[in-house]
């Protein structure tokens, strides 16, 4: 029997109600896939800035230190809005990413194919299936080196940043995106701007080097301007895109829209490959959203399909992951929907608990 120790942050909003939905697909996952998971509920957000004056306790981090994989909902809202930044809930949220070192951050976007009209592109470029992983290097580029700030020369005012990686930075996020691939369509294509940027040329340079690690693995190189494009002509092209942090920011945010519901994105934030001993930490893309809290308005599926990231890339089941996967699909197909996602007639719309009903009762019975 496998056995892995879980934290969950439920944090604020919708936060609670999603994560209950997740745990419950959990506990099936443990009656069907011989893994048991304890689970220990930790403060972080508003939730802990009212019970423990901080966004991020110290009993939090040491909790999430020990953990095997951390699953967070969602934090912040209007009630603490006012307060200074360093004290505010997202606080948490960074301070928990750099407390685990997480460098690399994953986000899938599929279009599933009864969902194809929230995209926001036209139906023919999505409805033979989109499943787009997009791997953004998170801790380096230009949004964190130096020099970087703002001087007067000459009379003008001058503002600058410095984009800068090292070769161990660019080897460890290409590992990330090679063993991820692995478990998908084994595809990778590293987006850059070599033709024009130094840190272009050395990021395709350790890319290629990193990639002979991954011979199975199929590696392409794209301009970062043409990806931009591509991704709206020709979604289907992709599966995992390897980038830098300020391009991965851009790219991942379109590739989202492509997919069209923010109630149905997960995430991971991971330290390292599976089996590195570090730890992931995943969650839905989307906010806390006050404006449906407590109302059992919630979609549950982003959360869900956190969970089914966490299965497959923390701990290696591929098995459970797909059976999770799979009863989300097979929900959507029936026709059941929350209020998010409902557009037709003929659909069955939800609320958050009765749609982890559904899918935990679809991963029972998935063959
Ligand atoms: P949001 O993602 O919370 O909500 C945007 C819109 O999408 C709202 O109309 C909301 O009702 C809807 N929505 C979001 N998730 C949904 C779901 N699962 N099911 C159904 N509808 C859903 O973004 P926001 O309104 O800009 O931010 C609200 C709060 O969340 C803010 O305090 C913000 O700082 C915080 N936030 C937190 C995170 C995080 O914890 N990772 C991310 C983004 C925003």
């Amino acid at each position: 029997m496998i056995q892995k120790h879980l934290v969950l942050l439920p944090g604020d909003g919708i936060g609670p109600e999603v994560v209950a939905q997740a745990v419950k697909a959990l506990r099936v996952v443990e009656k069907r896939f011989g893994v048991s998971f304890s689970m220990e509920t930790a403060l972080m957000g508003g939730a802990a800035i009212d019970a423990a004056g901080v966004p991020l306790p110290p009993e939090t981090v040491a909790a999430c230190k020990k953990a095997d994989a951390v699953l967070l909902g969602a934090v912040g809202g209007p009630k603490w809005d006012g307060l200074p930044n360093n004290v505010r809930p997202e606080a948490g949220l960074l301070g928990i990413r750099k407390e685990l070192g997480l460098f690399a951050n994953l986000r899938p976007s599929t279009v599933f194919p009864e969902l194809a009209s929230l995209s926001c592109l036209r139906p023919d470029l999505v409805e033979k299936g989109v499943d787009i992983l997009v791997v953004r290097e998170l801790t380096g580029d230009v949004y964190f080196g130096k020099p970087a700030g703002e001087e007067v020369r000459d009379g003008l005012r001058y503002a600058f940043n410095n984009m800068i990686y090292n070769e161990s930075e660019i080897r460890r996020i290409a590992r990330v995106a090679f063993a991820a691939a692995r478990k998908r369509g084994k595809r990778v294509c590293s987006v850059d701007k070599a033709n024009v940027l130094v840190v272009g040329r050395l990021w395709r340079a350790v890319v290629e080097e990193a990639h002979k690690e991954f011979p199975d693995v199929d590696l392409s190189h794209m301009y970062v301007d043409n990806c931009a494009m591509q991704l709206i002509m020709n979604p289907g092209q992709f599966d995992v895109i390897v980038t830098g942090n300020i391009f991965g920011d851009i790219l991942s945010d379109e590739s989202a829209a492509v997919a069209g519901s923010l109630g149905m994105l997960p995430s991971a934030s991971l330290s390292g490959t599976a089996g590195e001993g570090g730890v992931g930490l995943y969650e839905p893309v989307h906010g806390s959203a006050p404006d449906i809290a407590g109302r059992d308005k919630a979609n549950p599926l982003a959360t869900i399909l956190s969970v089914a990231m966490m299965l497959r890339l923390s701990f290696g089941l591929v098995e459970a992951a797909d059976a999770v996967e799979k009863a989300v699909r097979e929900v959507l197909r029936e026709g059941w929907r929350t209020g998010d996602i409902a557009a037709g007639r003929a659909e069955k719309v939800v609320g958050c608990i009765a749609m982890g009903d559904l899918v935990a009762a679809g991963i029972e019975n998935a063959r």
